[in-house]
């Protein structure tokens, strides 16, 4: 269950018929829910990131447990925590977790598919995150279950729709403002923009990154105009935390190197205060090492 819908890159994983999307079926969710004797929250610190679906969860008497790796996780929210950041993803966790159980033997080519996907994806490929051997070590053993890497990686990078590649060529090209004296690039997007691309779930993901690996920059922010407020998506390189960032100024958080937040007033507004907050960051910018 999860409480949005989710990008179509992923939509091909084993399973995916059996996901109930809350937000799109809220009864089936919430049924659910008071079935169960227990919940595995998995990949979010805290019951305040699911959004719609925070309230049927803290009024569950299901015992839950957080498997996850973000930041400062809001352990009370929970009966049981497995968390950790010293550690990929979430997906490596769960393949700990299922190895701890004894159960190694039950992980088929459908469980390894996915575990391999929330690696691939939450080490961006295997290039950030994954200084640990036994990354390397549980991602061998999920291959020797007779999986497909190469397949897995083309159905989640190479299935681009048009728009979205143009999308990602406009921001590239017309949208990304650095800002030398504080090392940082940034993208934002009006929400007649993201319409003019007939924006999907999922078609802004990875741009960010882009912005971050240009030679100097050490902070990358992509700022999308939603609905209700302004998503702000934050990456940086080597000692610089943008979670504290995140946090500090926009009720977010995530991790040292990648997170979010959100800001409620407009986007030139939000421009103009992030501006202004990294500003008070430039000592610091100046010293963090790449
Ligand atoms: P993204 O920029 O890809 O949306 O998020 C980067 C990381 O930050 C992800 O691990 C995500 O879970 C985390 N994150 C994004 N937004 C928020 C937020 O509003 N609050 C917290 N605590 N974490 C966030």
């Amino acid at each position: 269950m999860v409480p949005n819908d989710y990008p179509a890159f992923l939509k091909w994983l084993p399973g995916n018929e059996n996901v109930v999307i809350y937000k799109k079926n809220e009864k089936k969710a919430c049924d659910i829910i008071r079935q169960s004797d227990l919940i595995f929250s998995l990949d979010y610190s805290a019951l305040n990131r699911t959004d719609l679906m925070e309230n049927e969860l803290r009024i569950s008497k299901a015992k839950k447990i957080l498997i996850d790796h973000h930041l400062e996780p809001m352990i009370s929210d929970f009966d049981y925590y497995l968390s950790t950041i010293e550690i990929s993803s979430t997906s490596e966790l769960v393949f700990r977790f299922i190895d701890h159980c004894g159960w190694i033997d039950l992980v088929d080519q459908e469980i390894a598919t996915a575990l391999f996907t929330g690696i691939m994806t939450d080490t961006g490929s295997f290039s950030y995150s994954c200084n640990y051997p036994e990354t390397f070590t549980i991602t061998a053993s999920l291959i020797r279950t007779g999986i497909n890497p190469e397949q897995i990686h083309r159905l989640v990078y190479d299935t681009y729709s048009e728009d979205r590649l143009r999308l990602l060529g406009y921001c590239l090209s017309e949208k990304m403002t650095i800002l030398t004296g504080l090392s940082t690039a940034y993208i934002a997007l009006s929400k007649e923009e993201l319409d003019r691309f007939h924006h999907q779930v999922g078609d802004t993901e990875g741009i960010v990154i882009y912005a971050l690996s240009i030679e100097n920059i050490k902070l990358a922010v992509f700022l999308t105009e939603r609905k209700d407020r302004i998503r702000l998506s934050f990456r940086s390189k080597g000692n610089l935390s943008v979670n504290q960032i995140a946090r500090e100024h926009f009720n977010g958080g995530g991790h040292k190197n990648a997170a979010g937040g959100d800001s409620f007033d407009s986007l030139s507004d939000t421009i103009l205060k992030l501006r202004q907050i990294l500003e008070q960051y430039k000592e610091d910018i100046d010293r963090w090492s790449v």
